[in-house]
């Protein structure tokens, strides 16, 4: 995998993603949705990035569903960075959640990719730490013990501790001060070529 690999999955992933909800949402044929679902599901592996939906599908529900899909987008992507791992190449994207601030990209889902049986595929989903926001430190100024200074918090899919970038690129720098720290953490920790 090489990080064009790797931003040319992410391009199609946000799509996918995007489209996989709001059929998620406002899909009123079972048939329809289903193949969808099974569709994106191509594009992870021991995640669930959409989630499904209950079997009583009511107006109510398509109503409810209506109101929430403008406070979807596509996901923005920050950040990619390719990491070697057990002999593996292994890539990540940072990636903002879907949300209306977009002209206002914050650093929110850390995706993990890997090259599954010739497909990349997300295989682990982890979160920005809400409590130092991914600074390490918390807002009265002692050390964030949510994260113990890992930034980033598990929430599925495959875990392990990510060894240094070897490559990166930033797509889109975030604006957030805090954001922007962690950035440059990212970056100050990206190996060196010889
Ligand atoms: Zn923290």
């Amino acid at each position: 995998m090489t990080l064009d690999d790797l931003k040319a999955f992410a391009e199609e992933f946000v799509v996918a993603e995007y489209e996989a909800i709001v059929q998620k949402l406002m899909e009123r044929d079972e048939r329809k949705y289903k193949r969808g679902r099974r569709k994106f599901g191509r594009y992870e592996y021991g995640v669930d990035l959409v989630g499904g939906r209950g079997w009583d599908l009511d107006e109510s529900y398509f109503e409810c569903s209506q109101r929430q899909l403008p406070q979807y987008k596509p996901r923005k992507i920050l950040v990619l960075t390719l990491h070697k791992w057990k002999g593996e190449r292994i890539g990540v994207m940072w990636v903002s959640s879907t949300s209306h601030k977009e002209d206002d990209p914050r650093l929110f889902h850390q995706l993990r990719v890997k090259n599954i049986e010739g497909r990349l595929r997300v295989i682990s989903l982890y979160v920005i730490c809400v409590t130092c926001f991914g600074t390490t430190v918390r807002g009265d100024g002692k050390p964030c013990e949510d994260c113990r200074g890992a930034r980033w918090v598990f929430r599925e899919g495959e875990r392990f501790r990510l060894p240094a970038p070897d490559q990166i690129e930033v797509l889109h720098t975030p604006t957030d001060p805090k954001n922007r720290l962690v950035l440059e953490h990212i970056q100050s920790t990206v190996k060196r070529k010889r």
